[in-house]
């Protein structure tokens, strides 16, 4: 198999059927890390051919759900024992730190491992009460069809599990396209599902642009659902070409996600530290390219001044660097196109009276840093107004910006205006508040005095513009199923409707 023969179609490695490539970009440094298939709309037509199959024909659909629930425990064991290679590779294709790219892993890992459990304890189906005993009624779940999987390059392996484990426990087969700038995890989880036994034809991969293979996957009649994360632009265009052959669709898009630091919980030295701490780990974490991002504080004025000069003063100590090196803790941005438009809005909010409390530039060369690598500094932005652009549109980048409140109802005004509605956090000591104020927030998942962490068994996804449906969780499985009524008469007699 060359390298370049990352398409998998019908149980097959292949090359894009045009020829064509793309290389993929180290960005750390700008060099070539790997050359991938480069798949167009023949390849999609393809791949859904060889799903569709599987998923008629083939024995996927009908085997039973503890043999498909075994097959993801064997892939979450594969995943386990390619830790370090997956996680070097997702740091040195996506940027982000090995650290970062290990714990991905294990939270893969964990994904297939809870999705198998879930899926293996439901019973197959829900007996209704007709209100007879002349009727046996059932509520059975089906798995959709083929299902089209679409994710972004922020979190590839980790993304493409929340679809993929969901999606094959019920029992579907699916076309997989991971972002054409960081394909390199996805191919070798489809390289783990087939050591793990997976049925030829069941999981299939075009590496490709959205604007071709993407957008196949979401307007072809062959696909039964598109579950797609990414952002809100290609997002609604997907909404948009599923609608006409009216598809399911789960949509996970972005977000300008709050922050809001009460006074109360800097009353105490270990208080104002773990909420700095935090706020820090919030925003600059993978360098601000996480969907959930903190990139919003929203700060009580009384406590303002010293929060703002200490988050400064840490976000100026943050070593920044190549992903692969010891020490470092924020990788480059992904791309040059994500590197400009950070500092477009750093710039534009400058324009509009923002003051730069630290960062708001590339930094220097360095030693752990390339010259040619997309490196920006983590960027606190004080003194915001909510009109401002970087206050309202998702930057993707290392950029916090801060805002002020002087009462609870204020707080909450401000993390709610907002398009988006993904997550959210509060920090406070007073119990009363924290659930008040969670309670207010239209945001999909809350954090009181934490940022961040998730459960594969709480249900992930947005209000509002960050999208439709739900990951994760027991929703996380529903998406992928399908509930069909079966209702059995067994005393069967004319109706007599028409006297006929
Ligand atoms: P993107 O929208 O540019 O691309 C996402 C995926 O969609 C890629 O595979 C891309 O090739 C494909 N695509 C692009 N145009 C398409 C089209 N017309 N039809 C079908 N597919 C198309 O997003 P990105 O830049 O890769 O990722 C960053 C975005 O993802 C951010 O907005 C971030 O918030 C969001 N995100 C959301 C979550 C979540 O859980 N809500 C998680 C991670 C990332």
């Amino acid at each position: 198999m060359s390298a370049e023969e990352t398409i998998h179609v019908g149980g097959r490695w292949r090359a894009a059927l045009a020829g064509e490539t793309r290389e993929i970009v180290d960005p750390a440094d700008a060099t070539i890390l790997a050359v991938v298939a480069e798949g167009a709309e023949a390849d999609a037509d393809d791949a859904i051919t060889a799903a569709r199959r599987a998923f008629d024909e083939g024995p996927w659909p009908r085997t039973p759900v503890a043999e498909r629930a075994a097959l993801l425990r064997r892939t979450a064991a594969l995943l386990r024992r390619d830790r370090e290679e997956l996680g070097l590779l997702e740091s040195r294709d996506a940027g982000k730190t090995v650290e970062e790219g290990r714990v991905d892993v294990d939270c893969v890992a964990d994904a297939f491992d809870y999705f198998a459990g879930l899926a293996a304890g439901q019973s197959a189906g829900r007996v209704v009460d007709a209100g007879t005993d002349s009727v046996h009624s059932v509520v059975v779940y089906e798995p959709v069809g083929v299902c089209a999987l679409i994710t972004p390059w922020n979190y590839p392996l980790l993304q493409a599990s929340w679809k993929v484990a969901p999606a094959l426990v019920a029992g579907n087969t699916f076309v997989l396209k991971p972002s054409e700038i960081t394909p390199m995890t996805t191919v070798a989880l489809v390289r783990l599902l087939t050591e793990a036994g997976l049925p030829e034809g069941v999981a299939n991969l075009v590496t490709g642009p959205g604007h071709s293979v993407g957008a196949r996957f979401a307007g072809h009649p062959g696909v039964d659902l598109v579950s797609f994360t990414g952002g809100l632009v290609s997002g609604t265009k997907v909404a948009r070409s599923a609608a006409d052959t009216v598809k399911k669709v789960a949509l996970e898009l972005g977000g300008k996600n709050p922050n809001v630091v009460f006074a109360d919980a800097c009353a105490t030295e270990e208080g104002f530290d773990t909420a700095v701490d935090q706020a820090l780990n919030a925003a600059f974490i993978h360098s601000g390219q996480v969907c959930s991002a903190g990139s919003r504080l929203i700060v009580e004025e009384s406590v303002r001044e010293r929060f703002v000069a200490e988050l400064a003063r840490r976000a100026g100590r943050i070593r920044l660097g190549r992903g692969t090196e010891d020490g470092v803790e924020c990788g480059p941005l992904v791309s040059p196109q994500q590197l400009e438009k950070t500092e477009y809005y750093v710039d534009a909010a400058i324009a509009e009276g923002a003051v730069v409390r630290s960062g708001g530039r590339r930094p220097e060369p360095s030693a752990t840093r390339p010259a040619n690598g997309y490196f920006y500094e983590p960027t606190v932005l004080d003194r915001c107004e909510r009109t401002m652009r970087v206050v309202r549109e998702e930057v993707f980048g290392p950029v916090l910006t801060v805002e002020t409140f002087t009462t609870e109802d204020e707080a909450v005004a401000l993390a709610n205006d907002t398009e988006y509605g993904l997550a959210g956090g509060v920090w406070t000591s007073d119990a009363g508040r924290a659930r008040r104020v969670a309670g207010r927030l239209r945001h999909g998942t809350v954090w009181i005095n934490d940022f961040h962490p998730y459960l594969p068994q709480a249900e992930w996804g947005g209000f509002g513009k960050s999208g439709v449906g739900r990951e994760l969780g027991p929703s996380g499985l529903a998406e992928y199923r399908e509930a069909k009524h079966v209702y059995q008469n067994l005393d069967p007699k004319p109706v007599r409707w028409f006297a006929g």
